[in-house]
């Protein structure tokens, strides 16, 4: 399986349009690298691709990496995506592929929750009518299941798990069952586990038993400290109010999981996050825990 990091940053990116913190600031005066909203892209043949997550940075996202670009007048290699929630991070780059995927439109695939919310959008409504399908993944169950036998090609099998989480702003953040889903993704020779875990608010059983059994694992870096919002002065809420677990601190992902065998790597960084900075304690807490940060561009094969 080849993991391609597509996009590493959360919802604005680095920089942010409308942000001039250190962070913003040392992308745009390239010291530090640029990020797009977080995605990944994987294959089993470097020809079909399943998009995780589909930012609104998709179409420039397309364009940095040539093997999802387009091999006919018209077409595309993609064949569908898979939703963690329906954010607009996460979902804002169907409404850019509207222009339609191959003839037989995309397969869109997320819990029934994220399905309800996000095809009540005008944006997104399309993509649950022909030519493309909306498949709703039942937490727990494994997929390809019956009517959904072309996953890639049929090379790899899925399980969704809910995570917790809330729906998004738009919907009045409900903690509710399937907001926020994780997905665990092997080839089907029961191998090559990577876990896409960019969004949750605590890391509880089910969670944490997928991290255990994975080899790489994506996860939620929004944020370092709980209250880096609040202290940078950029927005009145705490990091669990917008429901992603912080990394640092007593009770972050980075001392939950100490000892974890997955190879971790942090995604879907805010930029006020002060791990973006490589001089920082931060960052270097990170490193010491053997845990990594993701960055637009990075490849993996598992
Ligand atoms: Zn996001
Ligand atoms: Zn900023």
């Amino acid at each position: 399986m080849i993991v391609r990091v597509l996009g590493s940053a959360a919802g604005g990116g680095v920089p942010q349009w409308n942000c001039a913190c250190a962070n913003c600031r040392a992308a745009r005066a390239g010291r530090a690298p640029r990020r797009t909203q977080s995605s990944l892209a994987i294959s089993t043949d470097r020809k079909r691709w399943l998009l995780l997550n589909c930012s609104p940075d998709v179409a420039a996202q397309i364009e940095a990496f040539a093997p999802l670009q387009p091999r006919r007048t018209r077409g595309t290699p993609v064949d569908g995506m898979l939703l963690t929630d329906a954010n607009v991070d996460h979902i804002g780059g169907l409404a850019v592929l509207r222009q339609g995927g191959n003839a037989g439109g995309f397969r869109v695939r997320s819990s029934a929750l994220v399905r309800s919310i996000a095809t009540a959008q005008p944006a997104f409504a399309p993509f649950a009518a022909p030519p493309h399908r909306w498949l709703e993944l039942m937490p727990g169950e494994l997929a390809p299941s019956e009517g959904d036998d072309d996953l890639v090609g049929n090379s790899l099998s899925i399980r969704t798990i809910a995570v917790p989480g809330t729906t998004p702003g738009y919907d009045g953040r409900r903690r509710e069952r399937g907001a926020v889903v994780a997905y665990e993704i092997s080839t089907r020779d029961g191998r090559s586990r990577l876990l896409f875990a960019p969004v949750f608010s605590a890391i509880d059983d089910a969670l944490g038993g997928a991290i255990e059994r994975a080899a790489v694992a994506f996860l939620d870096g929004t944020f370092y400290t709980d209250g880096e919002l609040l202290a940078a002065g950029l927005l009145r809420k705490r990091a669990r109010d917008l429901g992603h677990q912080p990394v640092g601190g007593l009770d972050g992902t980075l001392t939950q999981l100490r000892g974890v065998n997955a190879r971790l790597i942090f995604t879907h960084l805010n930029n006020s996050n002060p791990m973006l900075d490589p001089d920082s304690a931060s960052h270097a807490r990170v490193r010491a825990d053997r845990a990594e940060i993701a960055y637009d561009g990075m490849e993996l094969t598992l």
